[in-house]
């Protein structure tokens, strides 16, 4: 079955539409009411149907925000396959770092190693002793718009 005739399933418009009323129908990244809604799948995991994703796997987002993210992801996508294929691990975790930082600014980020603690402090444009500072004993750092804020506050 075409990947276009399951989004016409009633079991995705249902779980989309549980998506949108969570969202409250705005944009999750931008706040937008008044534009086209999407709903997105975050990750796609081989063989499950679109409804068959919990609700934080699902995010809304406007026709433009879906469009910019899309692109991110492929962009991604494609650096971290290359960077597979060099094998070079250190490389892969600072990206994650990276694009973690940038597509979650709102939320805490469990720190792997210290390559992606680098990343998380490349998107926050702060020093990495300030993002190995910031976590706890889980190794959970702040969020990122909160890393940020702080590098303003000067001692
Ligand atoms: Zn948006």
């Amino acid at each position: 079955m075409a990947y276009a005739d399951l989004l016409k399933d009633p079991r995705w418009q249902r779980a989309r539409l549980e998506a949108l009323n969570a969202a409250d129908w705005e944009c999750s990244s931008c706040g937008e009411r008044t534009k086209t809604l999407h709903v997105h799948h975050k990750r796609y995991v081989w063989g499950r149907k679109p409804w068959e994703y919990t609700i934080d796997e699902l995010a809304v987002l406007c026709v433009d925000c879906h469009e910019r993210i899309t692109l991110i992801q492929k962009r991604f996508d494609a650096a971290v396959a290359a960077l597979k294929l060099e094998g070079d691990e250190a490389a892969m975790s600072r990206a994650l770092g990276v694009i973690e930082a940038a597509l979650s600014p709102n939320v805490q980020i469990q720190v792997l190693n210290l390559e992606h603690a680098e990343g998380i402090a490349l998107t926050s444009r702060v020093a990495v002793e300030l993002v190995t500072d910031a976590m706890d004993a889980s190794g959970e750092v702040v969020p990122v718009h909160v890393l940020m804020s702080s590098r303003e506050v000067k001692p």
